[in-house]
């Protein structure tokens, strides 16, 4: 590791928000392109809305995203790296330093009893990385408080204190923190330190163009995370919120990410969050991923459902993801999917009875039944032989079998690919899933 050191700084508000996930992120795409050292640092100093559980929301989140941390908190209490654990409810004294050595030197005082910085009262030039030379007109700025009359260290001053003190050489972080920057570099330089270098990465905006906020569909990672989506999706739809290889693809593995992530390519304007495109991702992942890499997930999903899915061979379980895999776009859907290969008994969609179980579609299920008895091999090949001669022999076209079959079968007439279907269900289910739908719904 050489001396790049970045940092993730999140405060545990209770969820992760995707500018946030995109954050760390792009933090630890740098670090890991670099070979640097990437820290996380929980800026937990509003006490009112520090709990354990909105730490281990970060946790999560950025587990689950596969960003490692070199230096910080674990979630199992212990510390990674040889510092930290960089919890800022617990560096208080670093920042009483701070703030005598601001008092002593004349660039802090105190008013009616909380402490305020004394601004320089200047133009000050933020180089940013990412958006170049920002000049900021501070010759109106007023002081401002950097110790509540609690005693409690403010924003401000925390961070740049804890930026200093960690090293930090980058502050890779949202633009919404650009116009504080300025405080940021008076501090720094009221503490005789050198400031890091600042890049600040454009805002993420919904639907409507505004910036995303808290209360928008789709802003938490939670939402992916519990909606079925996979993490390779997830964070590959984040890098393209801001950056994009040079060749324009859009669909690459992170190594190749952390491969060529330059800062000095992110881009300047706005990012659009287009939900339907990381829909679109995450079917595209689930198609191109192979079943092992699928299946830890898939059982996630399939769990968190509460089908009994304990009661199958691991291999049927795998033939199932398999089979599921090419046709649903999410994990929530795969779920849905799922239901007729892992209960006992299936419900039947009400609109698919009306539409494919009339007298004639009876007729049909009743001629399987007897053909498929017949079958001593029920691979999907074998099955979709018997098909297309069932249909030749009664001069009906195909669809005349398979939409009732499926029906019978799952319950529903959209559904993965019905021979391959059959096949996993095995003879004996088919056979009893078409006699019960004969039996149930002749009458
Ligand atoms: N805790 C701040 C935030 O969540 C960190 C800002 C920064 O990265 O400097 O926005």
């Amino acid at each position: 590791m050489n001396g790049l050191r970045v940092r993730f700084a999140p405060s545990p508000t209770g969820f992760l928000h995707v500018g946030g996930a995109r954050t760390a992120l792009f933090n630890w795409l740098y670090a890991r392109h670099a070979r640097g050292t990437f820290v996380l640092r929980i800026e937990d100093t509003d006490t009112a809305r520090n709990t354990a559980e909105a730490v281990k929301v970060i946790f999560d989140g950025l587990q689950w995203l596969g960003l490692d941390w070199d230096e910080g908190p674990l979630p199992d209490g212990g510390v990674r790296g040889d510092r930290g654990p960089y919890f800022q409810s617990e560096r208080r004294s670093i920042y009483d330093r701070a703030l005598r050595r601001l008092l002593d030197q004349d660039q802090a005082y105190e008013s009616d009893g909380a402490i305020r910085f004394r601004m320089p009262r200047k133009k000050i030039v933020v180089e940013d990385l990412i958006c170049g030379e920002v000049c900021f007109d501070c010759t109106l700025e007023q002081d401002f408080v950097i110790q509540r009359k609690d005693g409690s260290p403010v924003f401000h001053l925390v961070n740049v204190v804890d930026d200093l003190e960690m090293g930090i050489s980058h502050v890779i972080r949202g633009e919404d923190h650009l116009s504080n920057t300025p405080k940021h570099l008076a501090i720094a330089a009221a503490l005789g330190g050198t400031a890091p270098q600042y890049a600040h990465i454009p805002l993420i905006l919904n639907r409507t163009g505004s910036k995303m906020s808290k209360r928008d569909v789709g802003a938490s990672l939670g939402e992916y995370q519990e909606g079925g989506y996979l993490p390779q999706a997830v964070r590959n739809y984040l890098c393209l919120l801001g950056w994009s290889l040079r060749e324009n693809r859009e669909v690459f593995p992170i190594e190749e990410a952390a491969e060529k992530f330059e800062l000095n390519q992110i881009h300047r304007s706005n990012a659009r969050f287009d939900a339907d495109k990381l829909l679109w991702m995450n079917g595209t992942y689930l198609r191109s991923l192979s079943v092992e890499e699928i299946l830890p997930h898939a059982r996630t999903w399939l769990q968190r459902s509460g089908l009994p899915i304990a009661k199958r061979e691991p291999d049927y379980l795998k033939e199932v993801v398999l089979l599921l895999k090419e046709k649903v776009k999410t994990g929530k859907e795969l779920v849905e999917w799922a239901h007729p290969f892992f209960q006992e008994e299936v419900s039947f969609q009400a609109n698919a009875v009306k539409r494919f179980f009339d007298p004639a579609g009876l007729q049909a299920l009743r001629e399987l039944l007897a053909d498929l008895s017949e079958a001593s091999d029920f691979t999907s090949s074998a099955l979709e032989a018997r098909f297309q001669r069932l249909a030749q022999a009664h001069a009906t076209p195909v669809r005349t079998y398979v939409h009732p079959a499926r029906v019978a079968t799952t319950g529903r007439e959209v559904g993965p690919s019905l021979y391959p279907s059959l096949a996993i269900l095995g003879k004996d289910l088919v056979l009893h899933r078409l006699r019960r739908a004969i039996e149930t719904f002749a009458s």
